[in-house]
């Protein structure tokens, strides 16, 4: 019962903000305002690289609902005027509120299909006319951008999304940079933050072609070993810009490296997805369509630090593949080397995990990553620890091999030692594989990516010298 209730709050609360999302999308293109998070009575907004907190959120929502009523009426009263004016900004000239509420286009990229379809819908059009723009979208292989490179388009659908769509482009792409392997990592500019993330993308053996793509801009987790850690959080991405690196990322593979289709996604760029985790959702829901990119759901991988809450959130509602990483066996060093399990211990993690894949997930696996650090949670203790920490859960361990960064603290495990860390939980029966560094040449491995600059502050360093 009071689960219920509790349910019932958090769909109101995403509604509020589905409902503050819209209103904000359709300022979006005037002054780029984009509502970030509900917490308690405040909503947090930002606007040309600016965070705005607007604390009464009832107010704001009164507002955001007459600036959609404004948006039908196309008129703006001057009390809806002041009252936004007051709310959004201190100093700006009620002149730029016209402008908001003649701008009202939606981005494409930020709907996943049951939305894309209901809002032709609401403009009159048919069903049937959104499944022809999605696949235009993401389906045929050409990857539309505007309405001109739709061909067939009714005269009077053209028209409509002329006036109310957005077709992006939500990320400008700066630079291209290749790795010796042929590992090529995208850097692109998120113009609302005025800061840049990066996507990677990684040719396979038998045409597997995987794409790593980034969540946040940068990252509030503080893992020790992590370089793009040394950034701080700038920001979440939206779904239109996780999609984008993605639909980027696989135009270049067809039409310009003949590398064909992008076959696996994994959600281990920058950021913590599950800090993010409704636009990371959608946009995994996005991308595994069958109408649209159609990527299998099994090889959508979400790699999270290990937020216990949203892991049970994420079992009941994605249908694509959970990493948890590990990389510790203790939380006396996992407390050290990833701040996170300060608040979620190593047994409450495990737990869950075991629950939720039981429970919701009946016969899927989950990955456990698990980076190698020289003298820090490597030994054979470790590897005993590990077999006996995943007992009855069913999974497959990657191991992965420490990345060296700039001011890093840290060393990789020697060889010998990562094979003889694999064997001893191999012979238990577990599945296990070490996952080998990609373009780590060019920093596009794991934990490599982002870019720290003398602006940004040092981060705290729990005392890891305790830990060798
Ligand atoms: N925040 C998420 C996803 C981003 S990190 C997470 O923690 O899972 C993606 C993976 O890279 C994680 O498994 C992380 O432990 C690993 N990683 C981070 N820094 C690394 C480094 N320097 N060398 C090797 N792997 C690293």
């Amino acid at each position: 019962m009071q689960e219920e209730s509790a349910r019932a709050t958090q769909r109101g609360s995403s509604r509020c903000m589905q409902m503050v999302a819209m209103a904000a999308g359709i300022l979006t293109n005037a002054v780029r305002l984009t509502a970030h998070a509900f917490r308690g009575s405040s909503l947090l907004l930002s606007a040309n690289s600016r965070l705005i907190k607007v604390p009464k959120f009832s107010q704001c929502l009164t507002v955001c609902s007459s600036s959609l009523a404004i948006e039908e009426n196309a008129e703006l009263t001057n009390t809806n005027r002041d009252e936004l004016s007051s709310t959004f900004f201190t100093s700006s000239p009620s002149s730029d509120l016209h402008h908001i509420a003649v701008a009202k286009k939606r981005n494409l990229k930020d709907m996943t299909f049951p939305e894309l379809q209901e809002w032709v819908e609401s403009l009159g059009q048919k069903p049937s006319r959104a499944v022809m723009l999605w696949k235009w979208l993401y389906g045929n292989g050409k990857w539309a951008q505007s309405t001109s490179e739709i061909q067939g388009l009714n005269r009077e659908f053209r028209a409509v999304l002329e006036k109310h769509a957005d077709f992006g482009p939500v990320l400008v792409l700066q630079g291209i940079h290749h790795a010796r392997d042929g590992t090529r990592k995208l850097v692109f500019l998120v113009e609302e933050f005025g800061a840049q993330i990066e996507t990677v993308l990684i040719p396979g053996p038998r045409n597997r072609v995987t794409v790593c793509v980034s969540s946040q801009i940068g990252c509030a987790m503080n893992c020790q070993f992590c370089y793009t850690a040394k950034m701080g959080l700038k920001g979440n991405l939206s779904t239109a810009h996780i999609v984008e690196q993605l639909v980027v990322a696989a135009r270049m593979c067809s039409q310009e490296l003949g590398l064909g289709l992008v076959t696996n996604v994994v959600f281990m760029g920058m950021g913590e997805p599950f800090q993010n985790i409704d636009n990371v959702v959608r946009a995994a829901e996005i991308m595994t369509n069958g109408q649209g990119l159609h990527l299998s759901p099994r090889k959508v991988t979400i790699s999270t630090s290990g937020l216990v809450p949203q892991i049970r959130t994420f079992c009941r509602t994605s249908n694509c593949a959970l990493a948890v990483s590990l990389n510790a066996t203790t939380d006396e060093v996992r407390d050290q080397i990833m701040p996170v399990n300060r608040k979620y211990k190593l047994m409450d993690l495990l737990d869950c995990v075991r629950e939720e894949l039981v429970t919701h997930r009946p016969g899927e696996k989950v990955f456990f990553e698990y980076v190698l650090l020289k003298n820090v949670n490597d030994s054979t203790d470790d590897a005993k620890r590990l077999v006996d920490l995943v007992c009855g859960i069913p999974c497959k361990i990657n191991l992965i091999t420490f990345n060296l960064h700039e001011g890093s603290l840290f060393e990789p495990t020697p060889l010998e030692d990562v094979l003889l860390f694999r064997d001893i939980v191999a012979s238990t029966g577990i599945v296990v594989s070490i996952r080998h560094s990609r373009g780590d040449d060019q920093k596009m491995a794991c934990g490599q990516l982002g870019s720290v600059t003398p602006r940004h502050p040092r981060r705290r360093n729990p005392e890891i010298h305790n830990l060798t």
